[in-house]
């Protein structure tokens, strides 16, 4: 299975027996230990309501050989496990000393604190997440608290919240960190999830961007490259605060032009609609979010109208047509992205 082949489509229900076939097919068990730092625990209801294919439901039911274990054990998961107190200590205890067959995969949601901000059971979080990266096979970092520190490293940020890859540097495990696989988006999406989980049970890792984020679901920009309501603004018509006019949503606010997701065409909530559907996009699958650039939210962008030297109600008008129109991508692109490398073939 190739992940960038079935994440470039709109709707991964069409490839619900291929990605059911990667997890029967594996050979063996995949322990999963997922973790919850500075989290408001939206991440691990996104991947729960995840519908078809039902997330879940693929992790447990599947079974490896005739030994009728679930091929993905969940060893501990904060929000959904069963167990708590100590016996989820135990757990997590089990899964960092587990020796046996199986693939370890450790899931982080939530950004990391200073000391003494987070704990579980007698250990603080910080020391929890050093035992687990030391002895996993792959770290995904859920969400874009744990990607990048999200809403607790936000402005006026009192505990020190940073992401799981900066936390891992200052700990002197940049070998783990390098290693990150970054889902951001507020909460992470339930699609980007499980196909990196069915990549890396077979085996296969992610194309990463210069965010270690994979190319399959963030090497494309909203603005320039997928969304629908680009045809409104090249023409320069535009939808205003408490207005249910059509429109593009640049004017109140939307930060589309500088992010890179593929939020349009996947869309959320069963793959029906997308942030810009409703509203604006805010930008969460970005560092620097929801700060710099991406701040307050509804607020215009300050730059692009001056990719180009062209006010943005003209910007249509001056640019009808596909050569125009390739040339203002390129353009914009050039202005706007950070360069991202080539890291081989997935
Ligand atoms: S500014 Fe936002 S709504 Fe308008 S075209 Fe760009 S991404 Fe779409
Ligand atoms: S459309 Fe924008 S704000 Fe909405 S989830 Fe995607 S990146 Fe985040």
């Amino acid at each position: 299975m190739k992940l960038a082949a079935i994440a470039g489509v709109m709707s991964i229900v069409p490839f619900k027996m291929d990605i059911m076939k990667v997890f029967a097919e594996a050979k063996d068990y995949v322990h999963i230990n997922w973790l919850n730092g500075a989290a408001c625990t939206g991440c691990s209801v996104s991947f729960a309501q995840s519908a078809d294919p039902d997330v879940i439901k693929i992790l447990t039911s599947i079974t490896v050989g005739n030994s009728g274990l679930p091929i993905a054990l969940p060893d501990w998961m904060y929000v959904l496990h069963p167990a708590s107190g100590s016996l989820g200590v135990e757990l997590i205890n089990d899964w960092i000393n587990h020796s046996g067959p199986g693939k370890k995969i450790l899931i982080v949601e939530g950004s990391m604190q200073q000391e003494g901000f987070c704990e579980t059971g007698d250990k603080d979080f910080r020391e929890w997440v050093k035992d687990c990266a030391e002895v996993t096979d792959n770290i995904i970092a859920f969400g874009s608290c744990s990607a990048f520190g999200g809403i607790p490293h936000a402005k006026g940020n009192v505990t020190g919240a940073i992401s799981l890859q900066d936390f891992l540097r200052e700990v002197g495990m940049d070998d783990k960190a390098e290693k990150v696989i970054n889902l951001p988006r507020c909460p992470g999406h339930p699609d980007a999830l499980l196909l990196t989980l069915a990549s890396l049970i077979e085996g296969v890792e992610p194309e990463l961007d210069n965010y270690n984020r994979p190319v399959a679901f963030y090497g494309k920009n909203i603005h320039n490259e997928q969304c629908p309501y680009r045809p409104f603004y090249d023409r320069g018509i535009f939808a205003n605060f408490g207005q249910s006019e059509q429109g593009c949503r640049f004017k109140i606010g939307c930060k589309g032009p500088v992010t890179w997701a593929d939020c349009p065409t996947r869309k959320w909530n069963d793959h029906t609609a997308f942030c810009i559907d409703r509203g604006i996009c805010i930008g969460c699958a970005e560092p620097a979010w929801p700060d710099g650039e991406f701040g307050p939210f509804y607020t215009e962008l300050p730059s692009l109208p001056t990719v180009l030297n062209i006010p943005v109600e003209t910007w249509g008008t001056a640019f009808v047509g596909a050569a125009a129109a390739a040339v203002a991508v390129h353009a914009g692109r050039k202005a706007l992205t950070k360069k991202k490398e080539e890291k081989g073939e997935e």
